[in-house]
C-alpha cells in the first residue's frame, strides 16, 4: 500500500491529485518552484520541497531534482500529473530504479504510445480502426510526395513524438506539401529531439472522440464511456463533453468494450486515454495519452468513479474496484477550460487575481488552485481553473453551465470565461453541432 505521494506537478491538477490521496489516507508531499512558494498545492500538502527556479527545465523538469526530493522526503511513490514529466518514459525508468513507484503505466508503454507510428501500429494490430496514412515513418521526400499523391490532398505531416496540439502540418496540394515536409520534420526535430514523421490523411470535419480506461496489474481493463473535444483551438481542447451525443449506447458497448480487451491483452496499468477522429460514423484512433487527462472529471462526473483514486490504488498493487457491468452512465458533463489567456486574441495573461469568486450550487465542480491575491506566474501552461458542470441531460446541463459562468469572478487577469459564455450561448453549440473546425471558423467569421 502506498503511504506518502510526491506530486511532481503544480496548479489545479496538483491540488486534485492531493485531494484523492487525502481521500485515502495518503501523506503528501509537494514540489514546487521558487516562482510557487505560496502556492495552493504547497499550502494544502502535508510538505513541500522546493525543487529549482522558476524555468520548469530547472524546476518541475528537473529529473535529479524531483527524485532527490522524493528519496529525501521519504515518499514511496511518485504521480507526475498531465504535462511536465507525465510521459517521459526515462523518468519513470529512474523513479523504478530508485525504489519508488511510478503512478502511471509500464516504462516501456509509455514509450511505445508516446512515439504515435508505434501507438498506431500497436492498435492496429490489435484490431482497432486507425486513421488511413503512411506505415510508419517516411524519411525521403520523394517517396512522401509519392504516397501523399496517392492519398490525395490535403495531407497531414505528423511529428512520431510531437504532442499538445504541435507537431502538425497541412499540404493542401503537392506544391504546399513539398515545402511543409521539410518544415515539419526541421520543426519535430527542433521541438521534440526526434525528426521522424509521417503522414495521415487529414479529415474534413471530424469530431474529437475519446475513450477513458483503467486497468490494473492483474489483466483487469475497463472502459468509463467516451468524451467529445471537438471544441479546440490550434488542436488544443477548450470544452469537453461526456458522453458524446454522434456515439449511440450500442456503439459504445461494443466498441469501448473491444478498446479495453485490447488494453487488457498489452497488459497496460493505470488509466488512459485513446484519441480518435469521429467521421462518417466510423472512429479512427490517432493517439494514446498514458496519463491522467486535462478533462478527466467529466468522466468521473458521469460514472460516479474517482479516476484518481482508481489510479492510485491500481498503482499500489489494488484490484480495479468495478468491472466493466459496474459502469453506469448518468446525465451529461461538460468541462470549460478556464485559461489565463484574452478571449478574442488568446494572449497569456499572467499577474495577481483579485476578487475571486467561485461558483456553486447544483451540479457545479470547480477544479482550481486559485484564491484571492494568489499569482498567476508566466512561467506555465496557461490552464488555472476547470468549471466542471453535471445535469439529468445536455439542455439543463448547459443551462447550469451558463448560471456558473454568469457567478465567476476572476479578476486582475484575462481568462477565457468571456469565450465559454459565447460558445454556451450559440445556437450550433447548444444543438451540438459541430466539429474540430468549429472555433476556427467562428474566430475568422469574426475577423
Ligand atoms: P497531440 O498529441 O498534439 O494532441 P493529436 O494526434 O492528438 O495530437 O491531434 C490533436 C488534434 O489535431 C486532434 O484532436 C484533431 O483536432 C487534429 N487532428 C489530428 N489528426 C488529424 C487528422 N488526421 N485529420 C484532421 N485533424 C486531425
Amino acid at each position: 500500500m502506498i503511504k506518502k505521494v510526491l506530486i511532481a506537478n503544480r496548479g489545479e491538477i496538483a491540488v486534485r491529485i492531493l485531494r484523492a490521496c487525502k481521500d485515502l489516507g495518503i501523506q503528501t508531499v509537494a514540489i514546487h518552484s521558487t516562482a510557487d512558494a505560496d502556492a495552493m498545492h504547497v499550502r494544502l500538502a502535508d510538505e513541500s520541497v522546493c525543487v529549482g527556479p522558476p524555468q520548469p527545465r530547472e524546476s518541475y523538469l528537473n529529473i535529479p531534482s524531483v527524485i532527490s526530493a522524493a528519496c529525501v522526503s521519504g515518499a514511496d511513490a511518485i504521480h507526475p500529473g498531465f504535462g511536465f514529466l507525465s510521459e517521459n518514459s526515462t523518468f519513470s525508468h529512474m523513479v523504478d530504479e530508485h525504489g519508488l513507484i511510478f503512478i502511471g503505466p509500464k516504462a516501456d508503454h509509455i514509450a511505445m504510445m508516446g512515439d504515435k507510428i508505434m501507438a498506431k501500429k500497436s492498435f492496429a494490430r490489435l484490431g482497432l480502426p486507425i486513421v488511413p496514412g503512411s506505415d510508419g515513418a517516411v524519411t525521403n521526400i520523394n517517396k512522401a510526395v509519392k504516397m501523399a499523391d496517392e492519398m490525395g490532398y490535403p495531407v497531414l505531416i505528423k511529428a512520431a513524438a510531437g504532442g499538445g496540439g504541435r507537431g502538425m502540418k497541412v499540404a493542401r496540394s503537392r506544391l504546399e506539401f513539398v515545402e511543409a515536409y521539410e518544415t515539419a520534420r526541421r520543426e519535430a526535430g527542433l521541438a521534440f529531439g526526434n525528426d521522424r514523421v509521417y503522414l495521415e490523411k487529414y479529415l474534413a470535419n471530424p469530431r474529437h472522440i475519446e475513450f477513458q480506461i483503467i486497468a490494473d496489474k492483474f489483466g483487469n481493463a475497463v472502459h468509463l464511456g467516451e468524451r467529445d473535444c471537438s471544441l479546440q483551438r490550434r488542436n488544443q481542447k477548450v470544452w469537453e463533453e461526456a458522453l458524446s451525443s454522434v456515439i449511440t449506447p450500442e456503439f459504445r458497448d461494443e466498441f469501448g468494450r473491444k478498446i479495453a480487451r485490447s488494453i487488457g491483452k498489452l497488459g497496460y496499468l493505470g488509466v488512459g486515454t485513446l484519441e480518435f477522429l469521429y467521421e462518417d460514423e466510423k472512429l479512427y484512433f490517432i493517439e494514446m495519452n498514458t496519463r491522467i487527462q486535462v478533462e478527466h472529471p467529466i468522466t468521473e462526473l458521469i460514472t460516479g468513479v474517482d479516476i484518481v483514486r482508481e489510479q492510485i490504488l491500481a498503482a499500489g498493487g489494488n484490484k480495479l474496484s468495478l468491472s466493466q457491468d459496474d459502469v453506469k452512465f448518468s446525465g451529461h458533463a461538460i468541462e470549460c477550460r478556464i485559461n489565463a489567456e484574452n478571449s478574442e486574441t488568446f494572449i497569456p495573461s499572467a499577474g495577481t487575481v483579485i476578487n475571486y469568486y467561485c461558483p456553486g450550487g447544483p451540479g457545479i465542480r470547480v477544479d482550481s488552485a486559485l484564491y484571492d491575491r494568489c499569482k498567476v506566474p508566466p512561467y506555465y501552461d496557461s490552464l488555472i481553473a476547470k468549471l466542471i458542470v453535471h445535469a439529468n441531460d445536455r439542455e439543463q446541463c448547459l443551462a447550469r453551465l451558463r448560471r456558473a459562468l454568469g457567478e465567476y469572478v476572476i479578476d486582475g487577469i484575462d481568462t477565457l470565461i468571456p469565450l465559454h459564455l459565447k460558445l454556451a450561448n450559440n445556437p450550433d453549440v447548444i444543438s451540438g453541432n459541430f466539429d474540430i473546425h468549429f472555433l476556427e471558423r467562428m474566430y475568422e467569421e469574426n475577423q
